[in-house]
């Protein structure tokens, strides 16, 4: 194997380096004798195996060993800048020109014991479950088949209207009167034939079963509607019983926000809900709550692409293990007015959620 440098950037100073990483992470390196940098010149080629390093450094005017070389490639494999310098082997042609920004994106995240390629191709067996086909659903699916998700099963019971355009991007006016899952299908087979399958469902979800039902067998489930009222709960029961983690997010008043559960990892919404319940502010102001504004639907174009994308990078997290999910059990909001406000809340594990905490013998 040929490590190879990643694209990045790297800036020389007097006795020392620095690796601009991911996160614009620094790394420095020192280098009194010049020797790191004529290393990462070479590994910028990618054309040596470790065991070639040390007649290419001779060539520099450096006299290393193949156990000094094994050795500063594995550190810098360890701070994240190497990879295999074949990261795309095994693709075909079509995939690579296909998919070659979200390959370069992946590299940021592959190492010499994991290339760039085994995110797509976790991406491609993918399986996914996506609960709404509207605004913030159908968002997600053109997300999914630009990265190439191998197979989205859409479950929706609405019709496409002429409203919906201001949002829904997927739909066009033709669409007016059909099946949103029937319009999306036919979307994702115009825009990308033979990639993503996508399985139009057009079925309401109103329970538990039915989500633990089509969820079987999916690698993630991404809930994107807002009906019935306690949704959340039913598909947090649901993926607790498949094992599987969800995906969930919406907009309220000014506010979007979205938030995943990892089944049997982070804490579950149903924790969430006990610890509410345990400061009782909820309660006391839901109850005394004399209008609701629920069914207003405020979501502009923009609003409803941000919250996707946000959605969809989180679902391919879980997907590909890029890097950790980054909303398990975490409240992320976005304030769309006043200053875009942000805010990123983790909650915790309640000790008598029943899901987190089974009962034993159950
Ligand atoms: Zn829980």
């Amino acid at each position: 194997m040929q490590p190879r440098l990643k694209s990045i950037a790297v800036v020389q100073r007097p006795a020392e380096v620095i690796l601009v990483g991911r996160a614009m992470e620094l790394t420095y390196l020192a280098d009194p004798d010049g020797s790191v940098a004529a290393l990462l010149q070479i590994l910028a080629q990618g054309a040596h195996p470790v065991t070639g390093l040390p007649a290419a450094m001779r060539e520099r005017g450096f006299t290393v060993t193949e156990a000094d070389m094994a050795a500063a490639v594995a550190a810098l494999d360890e701070v994240g800048v190497l990879l295999p310098a074949d990261t795309d082997a095994g693709l075909d042609p079509d995939t690579l020109r296909r998919y070659e920004s979200n390959l370069r994106f992946y590299d940021l995240f592959a190492g010499l014991e994991r290339p760039g390629a085994a995110f797509h191709r976790a991406m491609r067996d993918a399986d996914v479950l996506l609960l709404g086909a509207g605004g913030v659903g159908s968002g997600v699916l053109q997300s999914l088949v630009g990265l190439g998700a191998g197979r989205v099963r859409l479950v929706d019971f609405d019709v496409v209207e002429e409203k919906n355009l201001a949002r829904q991007f997927a739909y066009n006016r033709a669409d007016v009167g059909r099946a949103k899952v029937d319009a999306a299908r036919d979307w994702a087979v115009r825009y990308s034939p033979g990639t993503t399958a996508v399985e139009a469902v057009h079925e309401r979800v109103a329970d538990a079963a039915t989500i633990r039902r089509l969820g079987a067998g999916a690698s993630v489930v991404v809930s994107c509607i807002d009906s019935p009222s306690d949704i959340q709960l039913l598909v947090n029961e649901a993926c607790f019983e498949l094992g599987v983690p969800f995906v969930t997010g919406g907009l309220q008043y000014s506010t979007l926000f979205y938030w995943s559960v990892e089944p049997g990892v982070s804490p579950c919404r149903l924790c969430l809900e006990l610890n509410r319940a345990d400061e009782g502010a909820t309660q006391e102001f839901e109850q005394s709550v004399m209008m609701s504004a629920e069914f207003v639907n405020r979501a502009t174009g923009p609003v409803a692409q941000l919250l996707a994308g946000f959605m969809a990078l989180e679902t391919g997290r879980y997907l590909t293990r890029t890097d950790p999910p980054v909303a398990a059990a975490t409240y992320h909001t976005f304030d769309l007015t006043d200053g875009m406000r942000t805010t990123q809340e983790p909650w915790p594990r309640h000790p008598g959620c029943t899901l987190c905490h089974p009962a034993p013998g159950a």
